[in-house]
């Protein structure tokens, strides 16, 4: 009677453990709140906002938050978080999603600013392996980034450099570097890039997304979309097999697509079920409105991003008043 009554308690922990258990979870939470707020974009529909060619927005997902990537401009990034009244003192954790400027120029200016009322504010950036290669532009170097790490350093920050996938707190997920399954190109200029390995084309090999797994499916948070928005959500759902992609929020680099490369676009999106699109910075109103009809999306559930606009769980995407 009591081994049946072991084995039947044991059986009974195993069915419920398993569900919930993925072979590369580690904590195995799903996150239930999530708030993203766009910060830096080109379009702007709040008073006193700035818009540039840039992106960043802030994630918050069940009290944790992170910002990914730091604005186009020094100031933008601060400049529209006091528009907005939102605090970036409490916020610890960044992503830079790849080297360029358009992302990256905010990083310093934000530290300094922020360390003043907490030392921890913006201290610990993620990024992915190739950030920090030389980028050689007529004699120059090319990449930001190789001055920026020293600069951030002495404030005592520190960067995280990734060369995979890794859970970076409950339920929310860095890609690592994404593998180019399809060819796609989205990026303006190939340059060269100095990598361990010698002088090779730069595709922008360190391209890296945020992903966080909700209760509603996946919420996938991109930079520029180098790595191509196809091959970034093929490697993001390849974690969460049978998984809708929720949301599909930031830069996807696909404004100089033609439309039977936006048509292939959208049809692979939508066989992963992306059931909204917050387009913004490099995405391209007309790529956004392409994707929107083709995906057979709507008004509400696809939209161009401006500095304000936000999506939630509870209420997909919250547009500013111009682009509703
Ligand atoms: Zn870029
Ligand atoms: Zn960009």
């Amino acid at each position: 009677m009591w081994s049946a009554f072991k084995w039947s308690t044991f059986l009974l922990a195993f069915l419920l453990f398993v569900p919930t258990c993925r072979a590369d979870s580690r904590s195995g939470h799903v996150v239930g709140e999530v708030k993203i707020t766009i910060l830096s974009t080109m379009l702007v529909s709040t008073r006193d906002g700035v818009g540039e060619w840039g992106f960043s927005a802030l994630v918050e997902a069940d009290g944790h938050k992170i910002l990914v990537d730091t604005g186009g401009s020094p100031e933008t990034v601060l400049k529209n978080a006091a528009a907005l009244r939102i605090d970036l003192s409490d916020v610890q954790d960044v992503l830079l999603t790849h080297n360029h400027s358009d992302h990256t120029s905010g990083l310093l200016t934000l530290r300094r600013e922020m360390m003043k009322r907490n030392p921890n504010a913006l201290s610990r950036v993620y990024v992915a392996r190739g950030i920090f290669w030389s980028r050689p532009v007529n004699g120059r170097e090319g990449n930001n980034m190789v001055a920026v790490k020293p600069e951030y350093e002495k404030t005592g920050g520190k960067f995280i450099e990734l060369t995979e996938g890794e859970e970076i707190f409950p339920g929310a997920w860095l890609t690592g570097p994404i593998t180019r399954t399809y060819p796609e190109k989205n990026w303006s200029d190939l340059g060269k890039v100095i990598a361990p390995t010698g002088i090779t084309e730069d595709t922008i090999p360190e391209d890296m997304s945020l992903v966080l797994e909700t209760v509603k499916g996946i919420v996938v948070v991109t930079g520029c979309g180098h790595a191509g928005v196809v091959n970034i959500v093929t490697q993001s759902t390849k974690h969460f097999p049978g998984e809708p992609v929720y949301g599909l929020v930031g830069g996807l680099h696909l404004y100089r697509q033609t439309d039977a490369q936006l048509d292939w676009t959208s049809d692979m999106l939508k066989s992963f079920k992306v059931e909204n699109l917050l387009g913004a910075h490099c995405t391209g109103i007309e790529a956004v409105y392409h994707l929107r009809q083709r995906m057979g999306l709507s008004r509400k559930t696809a939209l161009v991003g401006s500095v304000g606009a936000e999506f939630t769980l509870r209420d997909g995407i919250r547009p500013g008043e111009l682009e509703k």
